[in-house]
């Protein structure tokens, strides 16, 4: 019995893999092109209400979970910036934010299904 390669699929155990990558601080948004040729620009503070990080996360549930109860946000989001970027490995980028925040890390594949804005 000879092993079956694995069947190359288009679909989601393809990796999602940006071509280029320009985060750009006075615009505070990121461009990304995709391998596909395909162009994305997101918007930084949108990348920032989706960060996947557990803190984020369990700060979202708590705000969905309970409404009318009290919201302490320990930063203004429209003062918000982000400040720096690096890639983790070829799989994700990691951002820092002006509050100090660094512990997000966007796969790329979960970047490529957040909203982006449209490109100039
Ligand atoms: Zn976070």
């Amino acid at each position: 019995m000879s092993p079956t390669p694995p069947a190359p699929s288009p679909g989601s155990s393809e990796p999602v893999v940006p071509s280029d990558l320009k985060v750009k601080l006075a615009e505070q948004r990121l461009h990304v092109t995709w391998a596909d040729g395909s162009q994305c620009v997101y918007d930084l503070a949108v990348l920032r209400r989706h960060c996947p990080c557990a803190t984020c996360r369990i700060e979202r549930e708590q705000r969905s979970d309970s409404p009318g109860s009290l919201t302490i946000l320990k930063a203004d989001p429209r003062n918000l910036r982000t400040t720096g970027a690096k890639l983790v490995g070829r799989y994700a980028i990691q951002f820092e934010w002006s509050d100090g925040h660094n512990t997000g890390i966007f796969d790329f594949r979960f970047l490529r299904t957040l909203p982006s804005v449209p490109a100039e």
